[in-house]
């Protein structure tokens, strides 16, 4: 059965998958959201039967209704082989009581590789079955992670350029050593004086600049996200959830009927809705667990129902989820709205706007599904530590904070159930913070020096990612104010702007 696509802000139009992909965001500003959350058609035993790119193609097929078998097939290959360092490519270890879902075994080793190494196929496609001939240009803002795994799935993809803002003073070393170093005539990184949420205030103004499109698509060109928004990046990521929940059957940890709890650290709040989601689908999930850093924005709303970004910013150990404004909360507020495109549009003005929104009772009953709690960084550094003294296991800091919560949650409600934790980065992408946790005496070593240290401690090879960047180039030193970002892309396309 076809399924096409909606703006959560304007009635009727709805689109095509291919056409949702290729334009990222709705011209009105709203997001694409399926007009229905369509249902699984195996069960939890056919499903265990499955590897990870069989299990994708089952999920995939439902929502993306104009690819042919042979188009998806395609796009799946391309995407889940060896770029990622098991076969398994989402392995699901067991530490302390929970599952941990490690997806991090891609590229840039971070869980963004799950749906960015895909993306670049879906959107190459997208554009052949709209006989699209413009060069897309992906323009994308980043905490750290996006940026990337985007330039690593989008290099010399033929067709295509990649445009990465991130904050300048907001990443990780090893994360910004990842980007500026990036091979590709297609790329351009640029570090800006702000935070995440100038980056991505920056490239939604970008994209709604009509004017600018005119000029663009004159010369041959037309944007693209990649960013989290983008309905290719959401789907993958749902495949990750029913391949879990199917293996957990499989291995008879869960029985026929039981359900389980995902816990995920949370930013932009896409891989924790593409979880709901999953339950939508008929996935045996009872409570999704919101985990939040102390950009505690998300946890602050599911206990007051008022969504408010007036408020710090603060710097965490976990940058991917130093966030004030999370793009894809605005899917499920337009669900819970009853998909309702003008209560939903009122509310995402009110934020714009006032910095501020506020949900009604009715709504907030909608959410009983979600649990928000959150970590500060010395809970989150202890929780690293003890992981590691119990059992052995390192786990990074954004991992770690879903750690907290999950304890947190069993503590204040006592719901034991089997519970899978979204594993989102390997520690050797922010070995330095996961170092101070684990153990002080390292005064003096270099990012890479302690990679080497944290390989010792935890008996895990350092990862081909990290050992790639070690002696590599600086291939990128752009830096731009807030407020120059549409200078900066037009000099690079060599258009007036
Ligand atoms: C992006 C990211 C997150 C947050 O995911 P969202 O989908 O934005 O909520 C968490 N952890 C890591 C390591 C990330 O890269």
């Amino acid at each position: 059965m076809e399924l096409l696509y909606d703006s959560t802000r304007t009635k009727g139009k709805p689109v095509k998958a291919s056409e949702a992909i290729l334009k990222g965001l709705s011209d009105d500003g709203g997001l694409f959201v399926p007009e229905r959350i369509p249902v699984l058609d195996q069960s939890l035993e056919e499903l265990s039967g499955m590897n990870y790119a069989q299990t994708a193609y089952e999920v995939m097929k439902l929502y993306l209704t104009d690819f042919t078998k042979e188009e998806l097939e395609s796009c799946i290959s391309r995407a889940y082989d060896a770029k990622f360092d098991t076969d398994e490519i989402v392995p699901l270890v067991e530490a302390d009581g929970a599952f941990y879902l490690e997806l991090f075994h891609g590229a840039t080793i971070a869980f963004k590789d799950m749906a960015l190494s895909i993306l670049p196929h879906l959107l190459t496609t997208s554009a052949r079955k709209n006989h699209v001939e413009n060069e897309i240009v992906i323009l994308t803002a980043t905490s750290g992670d996006t940026g990337k795994a985007a330039l690593a799935g989008f290099a010399d993809v033929e067709g295509t350029r990649i445009v990465v803002f991130y904050p300048k003073n907001g990443v990780s070393p090893i994360q910004e050593k990842q980007m500026i170093t990036q091979k590709g005539k297609n790329t351009y990184v640029v570090g800006i004086n702000g935070n995440f949420d100038d980056a991505q205030t920056g490239v939604k103004e970008i994209f709604a600049d009509r004017e600018l499109a005119a000029e663009l698509n004159e010369k041959g060109f037309q944007f693209s996200s990649a960013n989290s928004i983008n309905i290719g990046r959401l789907v993958p990521q749902i495949v990750y959830y029913v391949y879990a929940c199917a293996k957990l059957f499989g291995q008879g940890r869960i029985r026929k009927g039981e359900k389980i709890n995902v816990v995920v650290p949370t930013g932009n709040f896409g891989n924790i809705l593409a979880a709901f989601y999953a339950k939508q689908m008929g996935l045996p999930i009872d409570r999704l667990i919101c985990a939040s850093n102390e950009n505690r924005v998300l946890y602050d709303f599911f206990a007051t129902g008022a969504y408010d970004r007036n408020r710090e910013f603060v710097l965490t150990s976990s940058p991917s989820m130093d966030i004030l404004i999370s793009s894809n909360l605005e899917r499920l507020i337009y669900q819970i709205a009853g998909r309702d495109a003008d209560k939903n549009r009122e509310l995402m003005d009110a934020l714009k706007s006032a910095g501020r929104y506020e949900i009604t009772d009715g709504m907030r009953e909608a959410l009983c599904d979600f649990y928000g709690n959150y970590a500060d960084e010395r809970e989150t550094a202890r929780t690293i530590r003890g992981l590691y003294e119990k059992t052995g296991y390192v786990i990074d800091t954004h991992t770690a904070v879903a750690a907290c919560v999950h304890h947190k949650y069993v503590e204040e409600t006592g719901d034991d159930k089997v519970t899978v934790i979204a594993s989102t980065a390997s520690p050797f992408k922010f070995t330095r913070s996961v170092m101070n946790a684990i153990d002080k005496s390292h005064d003096g070593l270099g990012d890479f020096e302690l990679a080497d240290r944290l390989s010792q401690l935890s008996g895990v090879p350092v990862p081909a990612a990290v050992e790639e960047i070690r002696n590599a180039p600086v291939l990128h030193d752009h830096v731009c104010g807030k407020n120059e970002m549409k200078q900066t892309v037009c000099a690079f396309l060599g258009i007036g702007g």
